[in-house]
């Protein structure tokens, strides 16, 4: 079982490869593979930092305390429906994104985020909604 917490659901939808240091892109790689080719995986959502953030480089500002990700994870979770605790299978999270969420989402939600800007994760939803699931990573 994974343990996630709200804001990476939706990072992950749009999860190209690109991240903040080698081996963080490596953990957050096999994970989206993993819930990729086995949707059933079970997932556990947590409070703060999770097993992506883990690997967040000790270079740099540590942002996974932020007040501003603390808030953008419970609104996330608040959309979906979710709460905290809630163990779960990634294919039963998708089909809740399908029922409750808009691409356009993601520029209000996480409208702070850098990677906002390139559209992926705008797109990611728009995969889920049409039922394509994660994007492999090529
Ligand atoms: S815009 Fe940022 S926080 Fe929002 S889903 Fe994309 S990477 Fe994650």
């Amino acid at each position: 079982m994974y343990k996630l917490r709200g804001h990476h659901i939706f990072c992950l939808l749009g999860y190209r490869g690109m991240g903040y240091s080698q081996e963080y892109v490596e953990n957050m790689t096999r994970l989206h593979q993993t819930l990729r080719e086995n949707p059933k995986i079970w997932i556990q959502l947590v409070k703060g930092p999770d097993q992506l953030c883990e690997k967040y480089p000790n270079s740099g500002e540590y942002h996974c305390q932020n007040e501003n990700i603390h808030n953008r994870d419970a609104a996330i979770l608040e959309k979906l429906g979710l709460k905290i605790g809630q163990i779960m299978q990634w294919k039963d999270i998708e089909s809740l994104i399908r029922k409750s969420t808009v691409p356009t989402d993601i520029q209000i939600i996480c409208e702070s985020c850098s990677w906002r800007s390139y559209g992926i994760c705008e797109e990611g939803v728009q995969d889920i909604l049409e039922e394509k699931g994660l994007r492999e990573i090529k």
